[in-house]
């Protein structure tokens, strides 16, 4: 009897290890069909933002002019004026090159392929006093490349680290006024990474050097995008600091705004009410490069952004320009 019921369980035994042993089967096939869901290493993240900014820099650069609406007049009225515009230039025989026209929450944006075609266009608007005396109209300055100096000595003085850099580095000289500290990444180690913004100039010698001395030692350099958004509300390009958010809290887990019993589910608070993405994959924080409109805010500096000296050197020659451009490209 003893014995019956010992083999009894011993079968079922063998068959729930069987039952597992299929299951874990089925997981390691749906595995094998799915795409790995591999965490992103910093370094593939670094390695993204890399890519971006190359893409960028190999593009022919594209100028912007912004015909920004006065307070009270109608941004679809203005929109109506500059296309009616555009048509008499086109039936006056003007062949100014448009590459996009974008309407956006206070104005309008034109972009051009040369500068002379923008200058040509500003004339052109600045002429039409129904458009001037409606709207501000001017071009757009490109955002100067932000860099970070890696793991700098804190023995370093990073409020002079400019002026550090240019005498410390020959290909640097003279340059103090184009390096920027934005702020030290601050943490408990011996050595932090400095977060720079320099000139277009400063940022294409920096990139073939690879590398720069401070007083004390060579620290790697690295393409970081910096995007502004408040860690508390996680809002975008935020008219306040962090510190003064006027908003409840959201929550960076569960992604409810305000006190509330967190179930620790990922959710993105962005992402949750975005039309387009709320339908798709969620289970993000809302302030990473995992979170799409995140990634999208990267990609509008990166657009915004001019890392090509050529632009600000407007006593250089077409000549020396394309040399220097051909330099660039070459690398
Ligand atoms: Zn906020
Ligand atoms: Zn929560
Ligand atoms: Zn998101």
């Amino acid at each position: 009897m003893i014995f019956k019921q010992i083999t009894t369980f011993s079968m079922i035994l063998k068959e729930n290890a069987n039952n597992i042993s299929l299951e874990i089967l089925n997981k390691k096939l749906d595995e094998i069909n799915m795409p790995p869901s591999k965490p992103i290493s910093f370094a593939d993240i670094v390695k993204s933002d890399q890519n971006i900014i190359t893409n960028k820099s190999r593009k022919p650069e594209e100028k912007t002019m912004i015909i920004s609406a006065n307070k009270d007049s109608s941004i679809t009225d203005l929109q109506q004026k500059v296309h009616n515009h555009i048509r008499n230039m086109r039936s006056n025989n003007n062949k100014t090159k448009i590459n996009k026209i974008i309407k956006s929450r206070t104005g309008i944006i034109i972009k051009t392929p040369t500068s002379n075609d923008i200058d040509s266009l500003i004339e052109e608007f600045k002429k039409q006093d129904e458009i001037k005396n409606n709207a501000n109209i001017y071009q757009a300055k490109a955002l100067d490349p932000t860099i970070v100096l890696k793991k700098v000595d804190k023995i370093t003085d990073s409020d002079n680290i400019n002026i550090i850099l240019c005498n410390m580095n020959p290909e640097l000289e003279g340059l103090e006024d184009e390096i920027k500290l934005l702020f030290p990444i601050k943490t408990s180690a011996p050595h932090q990474d400095l977060v720079l913004r320099v000139s277009p100039k400063v940022y294409c010698i920096i990139k073939k050097l690879h590398h720069v001395h401070t007083d004390l030692e060579v620290v790697q350099i690295r393409d970081r995008v910096m995007v502004r958004q408040c860690q508390n509300c996680f809002i975008f390009h935020p008219q306040h600091k962090q510190k003064e958010c006027p908003n409840l809290k959201a929550c960076k887990t569960c992604g409810v705004t305000g006190p509330h019993q967190c179930d620790l589910i990922q959710r993105c608070h962005n992402c949750i009410k975005h039309p387009m993405y709320k339908s798709k994959n969620i289970q993000h924080q809302p302030n990473n490069k995992q979170c799409p409109i995140y990634q999208d805010q990267i990609n509008r500096i990166v657009e915004k952004t001019c890392y090509n000296p050529v632009e600000t050197e407007t006593t250089t020659t077409t000549q020396q320009n394309n040399a220097v451009l051909n330099d660039i490209h070459d690398q």
